[in-house]
């Protein structure tokens, strides 16, 4: 890359990066080889850490060096490369290719959060010609829209073979407001083995159906418990929530249904670990377990976790919301009720901050678009912070690594 094209603009970025359909089931590996290429002629050296199947990767690239306090590792820059599906939703355009109207970048993954990922490119050289005494270090993951697991392999080698960020900042579309506590969510499936029977002698058989249907009256229950019992007003809604999304079974209406399962999920308030929920729902599972194995000894219920992301809550004198305050010109933080990678970033010892362009609201729908303004705010954001120094002191609960 010649000097003079150094300085891109993100909608240059954006366009190519939309143009990889990575939706989560997919492979990424075209859009890394294309990144790496990048970050190459950068004269950077990227490090892939390669998914199990070899289907996809996360990237890890550092742009200067530690000096002076090899303890000071820098600030992190971390956004995800997937995105949602397109399966059945109106668009009005090619989802892969990046439109612009009337001051909107169309695309999937333009919020969520491929914007992000074009500003960070577009930043490159604003952060090496910043002569900075820490690096800046770049995260792009994999698969953080089925449950934030393909960040986790990276967090890993944080500190081991990868050096590890003081500060992370999650781009997620907060339209470039600092964002310091976000919900937990945690993912189950419930299976009801029940027996089946003719409809006219329903006392001969388990109907996994209505079983089911007890199961999900209790969770109702619980999630009004939850809205009585809960009020942070930082959060919309200020409560815990726990909602039922799938459920499937049967047979035909004349057959008591033999099989039932649904999916249900906990959006938990930081502090909250859901444990009480689990618990309490597994109490009426035995109660019923107990019932039906009299009646079949097959007949059973079984609950599996799926998906944990942690919630996040930044500590109060968190450096990596002072940083964010400052390179966004704000004085104010807020809290979603939407998940990110920043809580487990933040388990892993990196203080954190969710700041990132564009607005959650288009996140996921049809003709998902990011105003171009927000991709604008976000490189003032990032060119403040290619310059932002940190200081030498570190901030409580960050321990120094040994
Ligand atoms: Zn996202």
């Amino acid at each position: 890359m010649s000097a003079s094209s150094e300085y891109l603009p993100p909608e240059y970025y954006l366009e190519k990066l939309v143009a990889f359909d990575t939706i989560s089931h997919r492979s990424n590996l075209q859009l890394v080889d294309w990144l790496c290429e990048i970050l190459k002629k950068h004269h950077l050296t990227p490090h892939r850490i390669v998914s199990k199947d070899g289907q996809k990767a996360s990237v890890f690239v550092t742009i200067g060096e530690p000096q002076g306090d090899s303890r000071n590792a820098g600030i992190g820059l971390s956004g995800h490369t997937d995105v949602v599906p397109v399966k059945d939703q109106p668009w009005t355009s090619d989802p892969f290719r990046l439109r612009l109207d009337d001051g909107r970048l169309y695309g999937r993954g333009t919020a969520d959060m491929k914007g992000f990922l074009a500003c960070m490119l577009a930043s490159i050289p604003y952060f090496k010609n910043a002569k900075r005494s820490s690096p800046i270090h770049l995260l792009f993951s994999y698969d953080e829209e089925i449950g934030c697991t393909g960040v986790r392999p990276m967090i890993e080698k944080l500190g081991v073979t990868l050096p590890k960020p003081r500060i992370v900042i999650v781009g997620e579309p907060t339209a470039m407001r600092v964002v310091d506590a976000h919900k937990g969510i945690r993912s189950f499936i419930t299976q009801v083995q029940g027996l089946e029977a003719h409809s006219s002698t329903p006392q001969k058989g388990i109907n996994a159906i209505m079983l089911a249907a007890d199961l999900i009256t209790g969770l109702a229950q619980q999630a009004q418990a939850l809205q009585q019992s809960e009020g942070n007003h930082r959060f919309d809604p200020p409560y815990s929530t726990v909602h039922v999304g799938t459920i499937s079974g049967g047979t035909a209406q004349n057959i008591i249904p033999r099989y039932c399962q649904f999916r249900w999920e906990c959006r938990l308030l930081p502090g909250h670990d859901g444990q009480n929920i689990l618990a309490s729902f597994e109490q009426r599972c035995e109660a019923h377990r107990k019932t039906i194995k009299k009646m079949a000894p097959g007949a059973d219920i079984r609950t599996r976790a799926v998906h944990h992301v942690p919630a996040f809550g930044a500590c109060d004198n968190s450096e990596a919301i002072a940083l964010a305050l400052s390179c966004s010109q704000q004085t104010q933080t807020f809290a979603v009720s939407y998940g990110t990678e920043a809580g487990l970033f933040e388990r892993a010892g990196c203080a954190c901050v969710v700041c990132g362009p564009g607005d959650i609201a288009q996140a996921h729908k049809p003709d998902e678009y990011i105003e171009k303004a927000e991709l604008e705010k976000c490189m003032a954001f990032l060119r403040r912070l290619a310059t932002y120094e940190l200081s030498d002191k570190l901030h409580p609960p960050y321990p120094l690594p040994a």
